[in-house]
């Protein structure tokens, strides 16, 4: 069967389709600046790169000019629609009613509707893509896929904020973490590579990218995440700014005349590691101005791996013990400094980097010394693999 999955924010459009017996993509693409103008690039397997700049004026024409070019007879992978099984739908916030992937009906999306004000920028624009979907596919099963669901195993002690106790009954004020599709789909396979799948285990996930988190996981559950309410807690990030001290919020609106909004969209996009060095969000450049010298870079780097090694440790302390620990997106498979500079921090555990194996970039390999105590991997990750699979799995 074929899975349409698709990640839908609120002017784009990221889509593949993939066969779930084989698991081969077989077409993947993307639509930007839906509500604008418009453009589709469209990349079907085994033939060429399809472009257009058709209008979209909404998500309804972005999905139908998707569609057609699947089943366009140039650059199109399927005869017509009665192809695509099933639609896989990547959601960000499912509160604390989602604690799984769910079958998509009326009642469902309710539901995700009252999770709106807890993802204001994404939720509503998850549920465009869905209803945009079902206006084209009424037939064709359709199932929801969480970024929160994963971390809804967390304890109370975990995800509860030192705040009176009414905001989370009231407001539900607590943490939910994200990426949790990524940290599930990476802990079962590394629970596969050092053998514990139905065993006692305690492993942590590192998904570094532009957006990063650390999670714990025991016997496969997620039991603590670094992103908290939202995704800007934790890690410092590309342009967020992690943890900070709650009270340097207000601090900061009052030395630069500004409101609190905008302080929060000063830690959202201009803080992390391109606020400190003044450089970029991207670390191939932070890695490169610190080769030349730019002491800046060089403190982001450094503050980024400090914090992540503190987060491995506080987890360490949570589940008192780790058999494994994996990295995972952007930096975490392809980024050999950083991981080095993280993994120096890590001897305590009886680990010892295996320096050529973390010579390599995006494939899965242990990168621990064979007689560490703690095993380190890299493992891809693959989200629309895991919400095709979740997908199918549902209405198989
Ligand atoms: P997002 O959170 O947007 O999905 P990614 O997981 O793609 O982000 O991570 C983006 C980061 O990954 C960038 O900082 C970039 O430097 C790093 N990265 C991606 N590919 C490579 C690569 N081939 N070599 C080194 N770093 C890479």
């Amino acid at each position: 069967m074929n899975v349409f999955v698709v990640n839908c924010g609120s002017s784009s459009l990221k889509y593949q389709l993939i066969n779930s017996d084989t698991e081969e993509v077989i077409a993947k693409g993307l639509c930007e600046r839906i509500g604008i103008d418009g453009k589709l690039t469209h990349n079907p397997k085994g033939l060429d790169k399809y472009e257009s700049s058709e209008a979209m004026p909404d998500h309804k024409t972005a999905v139908s000019l998707v569609l057609e070019a699947l089943t366009d007879k140039e650059h199109g992978v399927i005869n017509d629609l009665s192809e695509i099984g099933a639609v896989g739908h990547r959601i960000v916030h499912g509160g604390e009613k989602f604690a799984k992937s769910v079958v998509i009906n009326d009642e469902v999306i309710s539901a995700i509707e009252e999770c709106n004000d807890l993802a204001p920028l994404h939720n509503p624009a998850n549920l465009i893509g869905i209803s945009a979907c079902r206006a084209l596919m009424p037939e064709t099963p359709m199932v929801a896929v969480f970024d929160t669901a994963f971390h809804q195993t967390m304890p109370k002690k975990a995800f509860l904020y030192g705040l009176p106790y009414e905001y989370y009954e009231d407001y539900k004020v607590r943490k939910y973490g994200f990426h949790g599709t990524s940290h599930s789909f990476v802990s079962k396979r590394l629970l596969e590579l050092i053998d514990k799948v139905n065993e006692p285990s305690k492993v942590i996930v590192c998904h570094l990218g532009n957006g990063s988190s650390i999670t714990a996981v025991k016997d496969g559950k997620s039991v603590d995440t670094s992103m908290g309410f939202t995704p800007l807690d934790g890690l410092i990030m590309g342009t967020r700014s992690g943890s900070i001290d709650p009270a340097l919020t207000q601090f900061l609106a009052a030395k630069l005349q500004v409101s609190l909004d905008e302080v929060i969209t000063i830690l959202n996009k201009k803080s992390g590691v391109e606020g400190i060095s003044g450089v970029s969000s991207d670390f191939r450049d932070l890695e490169a101005a610190s080769k030349d010298g730019n002491e800046r870079a060089t403190a982001a780097l450094e503050m980024f791996a400090y914090r992540a090694a503190q987060y491995i440790g506080s987890y360490v302390a949570s589940m008192n013990g780790v058999d494994a620990i994996a990295f995972t997106a952007g930096i975490g498979e392809n980024n050999i400094t950083v991981r080095k500079m993280i993994c120096d921090y890590l001897s305590y555990l009886g680990f010892e980097l295996d320096e050529k194996a973390n010579a390599n970039r995006g494939e899965e390999i242990m990168i621990s010394t064979p007689d560490s105590r703690v095993k380190v991997y890299v493992i891809p990750t693959n989200e629309e693999l895991a919400i095709a699979r979740e997908t199918l799995e549902l209405i198989g």
